[in-house]
């Protein structure tokens, strides 16, 4: 139901979303008759979609171990025989390339280089795709649209710099996340900045969306600059109304990225 909607750039590669599960997005890169597949938490969406298209798996990449990301994974490489990039560290069944920050490696007609985001988990992965005619990043549970993943495992200054390293990526970047948080993500940036006319017009076009059941993304790191509040630690209002919801002056930027992100947890 999901594909009709997604922006797909037939000229180089298609990008494809799957759902899976209540609220994942299973990304699928299309090209002639091969395919990769970022984050397969389960097999079945992805299986179906190889066989009603009449293509062939050509590699797998794992952002994080979370079974919502990783539980297709090893079905999909035993029939397909084919390799699984993903973070460092032995602790996921069936990674073939272990991946640190600054790795590249290249799947299809795509070079990818690989960025540690440390956050959400400590093992967080972000996989970035620079091209003639678009830059492409997969952020896994590191960036969503208007907002960034929930701290299970790292600490809110780890989390501060992985979105700032996100961050000094070209604006144009292209950014596929893998759940479709949006909507929920947007209501609370619009009670920590609710003059921001951008943010306005954006969580209309959302619930628009959201009605029609459709996808909000993939989204932008221009976009995001102008919405994310976890990337508008500058803006006075966001600064403010958070400071008003702790009743504390907060000194810095990771104290203010900080109780950003335990505002978010408690909204
Ligand atoms: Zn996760």
């Amino acid at each position: 139901m999901f594909i009709s909607s997604a922006k797909i750039n037939w000229i180089m590669n298609s990008i494809i979303p799957l759902s899976a599960f209540s609220d994942n997005y299973i990304w699928l890169i299309v090209y002639g008759n091969s395919a990769v597949v970022v984050d397969p938490g389960d097999a079945a969406p992805v299986k179906k979609f190889l066989n009603d298209n009449n293509l062939n798996l050509s590699a797998i990449l794992i952002t994080h171990h979370h079974f919502d990301h990783t539980g297709g994974l090893v079905e999909l490489a035993n029939e397909a025989n084919c390799p699984v990039f993903g973070p460092k560290g032995e602790h996921i069944k069936g990674i073939t390339d272990a991946l640190s920050e600054g790795d590249k490696f290249s799947v299809l007609n795509l070079d990818f280089s690989v960025m540690e985001t440390p956050g959400h988990t400590l093992d967080h992965i972000v996989f970035y795709s620079e091209n003639s005619d678009e830059n492409i990043l997969f952020s896994g549970d590191t960036l969503f649209s208007g907002g960034c993943g929930r701290l299970f495992e790292g600490t809110p200054m780890q989390m501060n710099e992985s979105l700032q390293k996100i961050s000094t990526l070209p604006d144009t970047t292209i950014i596929y996340c893998a759940h479709e948080y949006t909507q929920n993500n947007l209501s609370f940036a619009l009670a920590a900045n609710p003059t921001n006319i951008t943010l306005k017009s954006e969580s209309k076009i959302v619930s628009d969306l959201r009605s029609r059941n459709e996808i909000t993304l993939p989204t932008t790191l221009f976009k995001e600059k102008k919405i994310n509040p976890f990337l508008r630690l500058d803006d006075e209002e966001i600064v403010k109304n958070t400071e008003l919801f702790h009743d504390m002056k907060l000194n810095s930027k990771h104290e203010i990225f900080a109780a950003i992100r335990s505002w978010k947890d408690s909204f």
